[in-house]
């Protein structure tokens, strides 16, 4: 064990070692720079994932109607900041869709011609869920009320960003691909644009021969679309202290392959362990598993979306979400779904799961939050695209209605959320979810009871951080199995199928402390879906050991930040470029 401290049951917890950061001194900067060496916008939206780029298309739509309003927010009305190469190229999710908000942003379209389209792949129509008591039984159980998906829609968030991307532009929007916003910009206590960051920094930061330094983008309102508590949110979060009086944010990490099947899958299947997961307290694993049916319209094909969500509050070290889903994929049950079939995707992302008690305030002077970044998921259900876009719209028509008075106060944003069916459905969930840290067994009973009632038992419970919980180096990692490049996969070959484009001499944009002791430095190894952290070999077995960080290999899906380190946005245009994830 460590000198350095740890948790009472003398674990060693990853709070001990904070990441070397200052959020609000490093990711804030005070004041504008000059007129003449700005971009001045409209309205700034920073991520154009699902919710970004749903604000983007309401307030298009508004303002079309409306040359007065548009003409006030000058000649660029909506800018869209996104790091990726294109819109979708970081997003991912299961995905199966509620369907009413798309509807509602796109009345015009069909659900057939989503699928047309290219970024849906048909509805709901059967549904089973499973028990999965060991690595090969399973047992069927009447579908629990959270995961009834009857009539939703299975779609990729990637191929919808895209898009939403194409609608935004065609609408006017302008929209800047391959920029990490890497400030938020503060004046007079307002939120007054963000900075975009630097490109073409060599490893040490030094300016390399392509140096191009960021630019400061002034807008009337800033909309922080970031998806799983990002960069600007955390700095705003501390900032305008949104985060006061709430519970903390717990997060979850999912991994997911898609997969051309030659036999169409004919159902949508979950199943809920307890296999391959060690549901004890001493492990505290908890998660779940998706089968998603895909017909790709356009080109016939059978396609299935195969995924593994594990809660970033277990306690051995070894728990890596990456090989469970590979372990689950050894089940005979998902053995016969995938048979004769090719891998075409891999992907991986984290999610927040706390929902309405862990979700920060919404809005601060000159800014609000959309989507995940407001922390809008109900992970009883999976459910977040259909809060992502309806959020996106309501912050919208707030913004299109407090602009067209002359103001530049969006606080009522808070209510219309809370009034709206995303504060609605999350609201009757809302004491579902903090029993499960008690482990599965108690947790899942009270939970059950917490949804059948909606949430009217006495309820509000405190939890606590994931980087609170005391890891151990566990057995877990004994059942994954050894990878077959056909069926089963490591890592590395699939962060490569991701088309991860991060340059080899880019600065180190993950934060961690490099010498920790073996437990801390083993969840990162085995928590990291893209094997960015790696022990020599050489380390002694116990005590302090230093990481190295393979940063490159990054596919930023954030589960580092709940467990003890702090991914920042590195170079616009790096990371992964998802296409069907
Ligand atoms: C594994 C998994 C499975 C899920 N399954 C389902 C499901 O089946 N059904 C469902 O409804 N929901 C599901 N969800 C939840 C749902 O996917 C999310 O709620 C939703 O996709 C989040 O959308 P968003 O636009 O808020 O964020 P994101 O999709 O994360 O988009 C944020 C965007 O902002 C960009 N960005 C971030 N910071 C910056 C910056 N500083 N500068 C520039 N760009 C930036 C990112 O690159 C990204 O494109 C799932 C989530 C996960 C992770
Ligand atoms: S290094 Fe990147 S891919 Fe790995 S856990 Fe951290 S954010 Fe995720």
């Amino acid at each position: 064990m460590s000198g350095h401290g740890g948790s009472s049951n003398g674990r060693v917890a990853p709070a001990a070692f904070p990441p070397p950061v200052d959020s609000r001194k490093e990711f804030i900067k005070r004041g504008l720079d000059s007129e003449d060496e700005l971009i001045e916008v409209g309205v700034a939206i920073i991520g154009g994932g699902t919710a970004g780029l749903a604000c983007a298309n309401r307030l298009l739509q508004l303002l079309a109607d409306d040359p007065e309003t548009m003409e006030r927010l000058g000649e660029v009305p909506v800018a869209v900041v996104e790091k990726a190469k294109t819109c979708g190229g970081h997003n991912l999710s299961g995905a199966v869709m509620r369907p009413g908000p798309l509807e509602e942003l796109f009345p015009e379209l069909t659900r057939q011609q989503w699928r047309e389209l290219g970024f849906a792949y048909g509805e709901v129509k059967k549904e089973a869920v499973y028990l999965t008591p060991t690595a090969k039984r399973s047992l069927r159980i009447p579908t629990p009320p959270s995961f009834k998906n009857h009539g939703n829609e299975v779609i990729s968030v990637s191929a919808l960003a895209r898009y939403q991307q194409q609608q935004a532009e065609e609408a006017g929007a302008y929209i800047l691909t391959e920029t990490a916003a890497t400030q938020l910009v503060v004046e007079n206590g307002n939120v007054v644009g963000v900075r975009s960051g630097d490109k073409g920094r060599g490893k040490d930061g030094q300016p390399l021969g392509n140096f191009e330094p960021g630019t400061d983008i002034k807008a009337q309102a800033t909309v922080l679309a970031e998806g799983c508590w990002g960069h600007l949110t955390g700095a705003a979060i501390k900032e305008f202290g949104l985060a006061d009086g709430r519970e903390p944010q717990v997060w979850e990490l999912g991994v997911k392959e898609v997969w051309k099947v030659p036999k169409p899958l004919d159902r949508l299947i979950h199943t809920m362990g307890p296999w391959p997961l060690k549901i004890s307290p001493k492990y505290g694993q908890i998660g779940g598993t998706w089968l998603y049916p895909m017909k790709n319209e356009k080109t016939g094909e059978d396609l299935v979306s195969i995924g593994f969500v594990v809660e970033l509050e277990y306690a051995d070290a070894t728990t890596s979400a990456h090989d469970l889903l590979q372990t689950f994929k050894t089940h005979p049950l998902v053995r016969k779904i995938l048979d004769g079939g090719e891998r075409v995707a891999w992907g991986a992302k984290a999610l927040p799961g706390g929902g309405y008690w862990s979700m920060p305030k919404l809005t601060m002077p000159g800014a609000l939050l959309v989507g995940d970044a407001g922390g809008m998921v109900d992970t009883m259900a999976l459910k977040g695209v259909h809060h992502c876009i309806k959020s996106g719209m309501l912050a919208a028509e707030t913004i299109y209605a407090a602009l067209k008075r002359g103001e530049s106060n969006f606080d009522s944003y808070q209510d219309v959320i809370d009034q709206s069916s995303v504060g609605k459905e999350l609201w009757e969930v809302r004491n579902a979810r903090q029993p499960l840290q008690k482990g599965l067994l108690l947790g899942g009973m009270l939970s059950g009871i917490q949804q059948i009632t909606k949430g009217k038992l006495p309820g509000r419970a405190d939890w606590h951080r994931n980087d609170a919980k005391g890891m151990f180096i566990g057995d877990t990692k004994d059942i994954y199995p050894k990878p077959d490049g056909k069926y089963t996969f490591d890592k590395l070959s699939s962060v490569f199928i991701t088309g991860n484009a991060t340059r080899d001499d880019a600065p180190n944009h993950i934060r961690v402390q490099k010498h920790v002791p073996r437990e801390i430095a083993e969840t990162w190894k085995w928590m990291c879906p893209a094997g960015v952290y790696e022990i020599p070999e050489d380390a002694p077995e116990h005590g302090d050991v230093d990481v190295i960080v393979n940063y490159t290999n990054c596919v930023q899906c954030g589960a580092i930040t709940a467990k003890g380190g702090r991914l920042t946005v590195p170079e616009g245009g790096d990371g992964p470029l998802y296409q069907i994830t």
